[in-house]
């Protein structure tokens, strides 16, 4: 395939010339730059550059062009260049139309002239922007390759590891696609081996654990020192901003997850209230940006691994991970959020992976495609999936079992899911039931006013309705209240913890019942439950500790 095109326009002369050269200067290599003087000759290359198939990453447009403005330009640019990063170049006069375009148009980042130096004001925008489009459009030729049933849970396993750990991968369904029948005979492989994962440069791994294909991916699933001065166990926003500040910090640093870094937070599809991103960033945008941040200060990552126990060993405090081995640590952070409630519905339970799903991922939205499906859940993550699916599905339902969506969901959400004409709502309604042979196909859904029952044929069903912190493994010297949220600082003076808080010094704000264990983010009673809550617990944590390193 050719390479990429990164497209510049820009009447005037002077002001073209530098941001192409700027530009070949630094993506040369991998982009092939290409420029335009009008935004009707901008739309010409655009044309030519879609029937030679060659794809467009970045359009950068000055916004003030006689006949054509920049923003008029990259409107039109989309249908074009769908998937092309859109910047704009404006005078300081422009900012607030630049501003509108991020919600008109999908701007997705505006540039003040001039950009000296470049090296400053230019290339770490156009890097992220670059970065981005490479993650949306991944080169295939070294893909993961899964051969698998549609509705098989383990395969359903396999593709949210991948997903979910950024590893890019080409789904075939044995029963759909010539192509998996092919692959199943190289790898000389039988229906009994399914899923068949192919890894490149590596032996096709049957029906693997998860612990075993990260070893194939080259993941580390074992920490490499005897011990850590930190420990965090969960790599959602608050583990992950603890690492950054740990290891930035001088700290030696590990980080434990059980599935994939990003946490809840990885799942969402438009994180809109995070402070410094105006257009919004997907959950898998900021894990990504914040994984390569704590790698590069020396964040040391295990994957795949299960914190399953605490031990107090003097000073040391010591994980257990599941199967075999262990972390010990100086200090530890518990950042292990909260996991999605099961919805209490017949039938469901096997169907779980096949059809019920509990989150949403982007192999799943794909899969969709001119489906109807049904989501459970009245919260701002159901409003984020409902409009994330819209986009593949056929009708989408939303199953609210209140009579309106004002008390729990925020308003821009509601307001955008009302105006979407593929989804509809079902208030006062509850999915009491589920049946299917192999994979969901039917739902039963009951109005909780008249106690009428409805069945609904229906192949998906995604579930958001709260979530639960499990704890369990942290023992009984950790103290939690009767739901497992971690008690810490100063709540543990309160009453019914009393005497549990074993020194006489008082507490550190995130200290738990055990000095030297903090817990932040979603899993600490009274968190806020949002990223930059917990991103902000995460970055006070390592503050605590090292307070709490001075005391020993
Ligand atoms: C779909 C969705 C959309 C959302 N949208 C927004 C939004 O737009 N704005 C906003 O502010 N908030 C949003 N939230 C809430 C936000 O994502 C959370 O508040 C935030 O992720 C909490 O971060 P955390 O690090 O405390 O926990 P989590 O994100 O829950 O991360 C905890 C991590 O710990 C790991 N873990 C758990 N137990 C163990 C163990 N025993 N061993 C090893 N690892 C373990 C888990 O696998 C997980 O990766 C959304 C949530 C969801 C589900």
């Amino acid at each position: 395939m050719a390479r990429p095109a990164i497209l510049t326009v820009d009447d005037d002369p002077m002001v073209s010339a530098a941001i192409t050269r700027d530009l070949a200067d630094r993506y040369g290599a991998d982009y092939s730059v290409v420029r335009a003087t009008s935004g009707a000759e901008a739309l010409v290359l655009l044309t030519r550059l879609a029937l030679r198939d060659q794809p467009v990453a970045l359009i950068a447009a000055d916004q003030r062009m006689p006949q054509m403005t920049g923003i008029e330009l990259l409107e039109q640019a989309r249908t074009h260049a769908p998937g092309a990063k859109l910047l704009l170049l404006t005078a300081y006069a422009d900012t607030d139309v630049a501003i509108r375009a991020i919600n008109d148009i999908g701007l997705d980042y505006y540039l003040l002239k001039p950009w000296d130096p470049p090296s400053e004001r230019l290339y770490p925008v156009t890097d992220d922007l670059l970065s981005d489009w490479r993650q949306a459009n991944p080169d295939h030729t070294s893909d993961v390759r899964v051969v698998g049933h549609r509705w098989s849970d383990r395969g359903h396993d396999i593709k949210l590891f991948l997903a979910r750990n950024h590893v890019p991968y080409r789904w075939y369904d044995v029963e759909r696609d010539a192509e998996a029948q092919r692959l199943l005979g190289l790898a000389q492989a039988s229906p009994a081996d399914l899923p068949l994962v192919l890894v490149p440069d590596g032996d096709a791994l049957a029906s693997p654990t998860t612990l075993q294909l990260a070893g194939a991916l080259g993941l580390h699933t074992s920490a490499q020192q005897p011990l850590y001065d930190v420990c965090i166990v969960g790599g959602g926003p608050a583990g992950l901003a603890a690492a950054v500040y740990a290891a930035s910090e001088g700290l030696s640093t590990v980080i434990v997850e059980r599935e994939a870094p990003g946490g809840q937070a990885g799942q969402s599809a438009a994180i809109e209230n995070y402070l410094g991103f105006p257009k919004g960033l997907s959950g898998a945008d900021l894990t990504h940006r914040a994984l390569a941040q704590a790698t590069r200060f020396g964040a040391e990552m295990v994957l795949a691994r299960d914190v399953v126990g605490l031990e107090l060993r003097g000073p040391v405090r010591a994980v257990l991970l599941d199967g075999s081995g262990e972390i010990e640590a100086r200090a530890l952070v518990v950042a292990t959020g909260v996991a999605y409630r099961r919805l209490a519905a017949a039938g469901l339970d096997e169907l779980t992976g096949r059809g019920v799903y509990y989150g949403v991922n982007a192999s799943e939205a794909g899969q969709c495609q001119g489906d109807e499906v049904y989501i459970v859940g009245a919260a701002n993550s159901a409003g984020q999936a409902a409009l994330s699916l819209a986009r593949y599905a056929e009708r989408v339902v939303l199953v609210v079992r209140a009579a309106t969506l004002a008390d729990t969901m925020s308003r821009y959400l509601v307001e955008r899911i009302t105006a979407t004409p593929n989804i509809s709502l079902r208030y006062r309604t509850e999915v009491v039931a589920g049946r299917g042979d192999g994979h969901l196909e039917a739902l039963t859904l009951a109005d909780r006013e008249s106690g009428v029952t409805e069945e609904v044929a229906s192949s998906w069903l995604f579930v958001f309705i709260g979530a639960s912190p499990r704890t369990e493994w942290l023992g009984a010297d950790v103290v939690r209240d009767d739901k497992g949220f971690v008690v810490t600082g100063q709540d543990l003076a309160a009453p019914a913890f009393a005497r549990r808080w074993p020194l006489t010094r008082a507490p550190f704000a995130l200290e738990t019942s055990v000095p030297g264990v903090f817990a932040a983010g979603d899993v600490r009673l009274d968190s806020m439950k949002r990223v930059a809550s917990a991103v902000g617990e995460g970055a006070m944590s390592i503050y605590l500790v090292h307070r709490y390193l001075a005391t020993i």
